[in-house]
């Protein structure tokens, strides 16, 4: 990067200083990352709640076979560390929600969106104008990705542009693909929008909103602005920060849960492997715990206070598995 015109050590050290965090690191999130941490962003938060799965590495370049069954956050992490030890990782395995965002997002400098939704980007972007941090969006789906740079206060945000955009189920990657090539190239256009924010200069698509259609390989741009009716950013919307302490269950596949409670914690790992050790065969890693029960039921406690449950069929068996491996040590 040094050898850059118009690229300096102070842009570097701008960047090394710079608390990023990607939520989503599946198909999108996985080419940024190894983007951001090859180039050396200091600090690099990742929250998905889900399992690798081998479907999913043809696309999600951050994984590979081995990793089959491991939380993706921990597997991005543990291979990002290879290619950039310097780096500080987070890895948060969490469903970010209305409940929560505040806690996940708090302390980062840029939030890069690996998301497939229009429910969570709605939740990021609320979080966003609460927090003042920037908000680089990008969406995938088929052939087709939309990217813009939303700045609070400066720019409209995603509920300018998007309206009240609902998620169409026919129309999701699950259902009529993504092309893998396509998320590196929207990727590499956030990862660029970092660096400009990360180095103070002014985002290429700061009240632009880009398209790209990977299959005719056309790149448009659309001036965009901020929406005086944006019933989001117009009027002054307190987020209702959650003290609660409600622990919800996610499907992610048949027979597999991630438990979160809503505030994420700092868990003693090793305290709790220790009360356990009696009546569980018990795995200890330096970032979770794996609990294996006798019935068949396999838990991964992470240390922020989530855990992958398989082997049970419903969230109200999930939450019961969890509240029993937490309250043995309460
Ligand atoms: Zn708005």
């Amino acid at each position: 990067m040094l050898a850059l015109r118009n690229f300096s050590e102070d842009d570097m050290e701008s960047i090394m200083n710079t608390n990023v965090v990607v939520v989503g690191a599946g198909g999108l999130g996985s080419p940024a990352l190894r983007l951001l941490t090859a180039i050396g962003f200091g600090k690099i938060r990742i929250i998905d709640r889900d399992i690798v799965e081998l479907s999913n590495i043809q696309r999600q370049t951050v994984y590979n076979t081995q990793d089959i069954g491991e939380p993706k956050v921990e597997a991005a992490s543990a291979n990002l560390q290879l290619l950039n030890p310097d780096i500080e990782f987070d890895p948060l395995c969490i469903s970010i929600q209305e409940d929560n965002a505040i806690d996940l997002l708090k302390g980062t400098d840029i939030i890069l969106d690996g998301l497939d939704s229009f429910k969570a980007r709605r939740v990021i972007n609320r979080a966003s104008l609460d927090l003042d941090i920037p908000y680089i969006f990008a969406g995938a789906v088929e052939y087709y990705a939309n990217l813009s740079t939303f700045i609070p206060g400066k720019t409209g945000c995603f509920a300018c542009v998007m309206g009240d955009a609902k998620d169409n189920p026919d129309n999701t990657c699950a259902q009529v693909g993504v092309t893998p090539t396509l998320l590196s190239l929207a990727a590499a256009v956030e990862v660029n929008e970092a660096i400009l924010l990360a180095t103070g200069q002014k985002p290429t698509l700061e009240n632009r909103l880009m398209t790209i259609d990977s299959g005719t390989l056309t790149f448009d741009f659309f001036d965009i602005g901020k929406s005086d009716e944006c019933p989001v950013c117009s009027k002054t919307v307190q987020s209702k920060a959650a003290e609660a302490n409600d622990i919800t269950a996610t499907q992610l596949c048949s027979q597999s849960f991630n438990v979160s409670p809503a505030k994420i914690g700092k868990l003693n790992l090793n305290e709790i492997a220790q009360n356990l050790n009696q009546s569980y065969s018990i795995k200890i890693t330096e970032r979770s715990v794996l609990v294996n029960l006798a019935s068949g039921e396999k838990i991964t406690l992470m240390s922020s206070g989530s855990a992958i449950i398989k082997g049970v069929d419903t969230a109200e068996d999930a939450i019961r598995l969890y509240n029993l491996i937490l309250s043995k040590n309460s």
